[in-house]
């Protein structure tokens, strides 16, 4: 699939890419396309991003006053409905609510910039979440995003993370291609050696 990080310079500094950037990478790829809103007022602008190609569309915890209300949006629109949390929010607030969620992106560094470190202590956030998910017999997928690289992919899926989001270990490699075929390679490997 491909992420795309939509940044609205208030949420976070950086601003970067709206729904006519999304509609126009819908017309040249059947990928999943998968929207992370790093903005105010998601609940504003979900459905666009769904009309403009989104298949799964993610909004922080952090900047939604009706979570319940956001995500039923998104499903209604006809996307799956995913919550971020960033690394300071702990899981626990997801208690209630995971039931009503597609998909929880757990944010492994602080959003707003590319290139940075992994922060560790969200593996330890991804084992609650894993945890939480069993008790509640669900299956909704993990997501990660931030610092992840051949180096770390390894613990992030052994940890329980289903989707990994790479920005920068794939397009500041010498051959992204190849990078990103090591990497499914690497993750395919770490799932066997868990089960
Ligand atoms: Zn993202």
């Amino acid at each position: 699939m491909l992420h795309l990080d939509v940044m609205d310079g208030h949420f976070v500094p950086n601003m970067t890419i709206g729904q006519p950037v999304v509609e126009s990478i819908r017309k040249i790829t059947r990928l999943h396309l998968d929207v992370h809103l790093m903005i105010e007022h998601p609940d504003h602008y979900v459905a666009s991003f769904v009309q403009a190609g989104a298949n799964s569309v993610s909004v922080h915890y952090e900047a939604c006053r009706n979570l319940d209300g956001t995500l039923g949006t998104i499903r209604e629109a006809g996307a799956m409905a995913g919550v971020v949390l960033n690394p300071a929010t702990p899981v626990a607030v997801l208690e209630d609510v995971l039931e009503v969620a597609d998909y929880v992106l757990l944010m492994s560094v602080n959003p707003g910039f590319g290139g940075q470190k992994l922060i560790p202590y969200v593996l330890e956030k991804v084992r609650k979440l894993v945890s939480l998910r069993r008790e509640k017999k669900l299956a909704l997928p993990i997501e990660i995003d931030g610092g992840v690289h051949q180096e770390n992919l390894a613990d992030v899926v052994r940890a329980g993370c289903d989707w990994i989001v790479t920005g920068s270990a794939i397009f500041h490699s010498a051959d992204p291609e190849t990078t990103v075929r090591q990497m499914r390679e690497a993750a395919a490997h770490a799932t066997a050696v868990q089960c």
